[in-house]
């Protein structure tokens, strides 16, 4: 089973996703956690290449198609294989990151998105996202707490159009599970945990 967290910055993705990952491999369940950009080798020096040095900042198609890079060699090298050992895989961003900030944030056009998002990975598609909702103004608040450089140079605006798309690609797809991220932690990860139990138990 492939399941992503997809949201806003500051939505929570890294924290909910880790605290599912933590509950399932309590419940001796065969479980990956995983992430974009970063989750191989050759994904670390892309993520290095584009957050580590606010100043060198990549041209937005360089910046698209780094993070394409990255996530082609995720999914050769670490989702396809521990997707056909049976593992639940954990995925703290995945597609609908690149159609939320390339195409809704940065203006690419939808479709060249989509096919790129089809090609880079296959076609494999996550079978359950999480998207964690969450008002800019406070997502920007928490995230710049933890890297204040990367969001002096965003604008609101970008930020409201990330999450607007976000929005829009969740309405009438099945596979997604909106979830209002401005609640505490706990109250989160409990509406997480019942839909994932009735998910595996079925
Ligand atoms: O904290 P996280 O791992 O999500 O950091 C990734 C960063 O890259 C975020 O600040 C996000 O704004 C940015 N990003 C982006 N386009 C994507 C995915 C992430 O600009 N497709
Ligand atoms: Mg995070």
């Amino acid at each position: 089973m492939f399941i992503t967290f997809e949201g806003p910055d500051g939505s929570g993705k890294t924290t909910q996703s880790r605290l599912l990952y933590t509950e399932l491999q309590r419940q001796g369940r065969d479980v990956l956690w995983t992430r974009e950009p970063g989750g191989t080798a050759i994904g670390q020096k892309i993520r290095a290449l584009l957050l580590d040095d606010p100043a060198a900042r990549a041209a937005p198609p360089a910046e698209l198609f780094l993070f394409a890079a990255d996530r082609a060699q995720h999914v050769e090298e670490v989702l396809r294989p521990a997707l056909a050992q049976g593992k639940i895989v954990i995925c703290d961003r995945y597609i609908d990151s690149t159609t939320a900030y390339q195409a809704g944030g940065r203006g690419f056009a939808a479709d060249f998105i989509a096919r790129l998002n089809e090609d880079s990975t296959g076609g494999l598609s996550p079978d359950l996202t999480f998207l964690l909702d969450i008002l800019s103004e406070i997502g920007l608040q928490r995230a710049t707490r933890i890297k204040a450089d990367k969001f002096e140079q965003e604008s609101l605006n970008f930020h409201r159009r990330v999450r607007e798309t976000y929005l829009k690609i969740a309405e009438n797809n099945s596979r997604f599970c909106v979830l209002d991220g401005n609640r505490a932690q706990e109250t989160i990860f409990a509406d997480i945990l019942a839909v994932i139990c009735s998910k595996l138990n079925k």
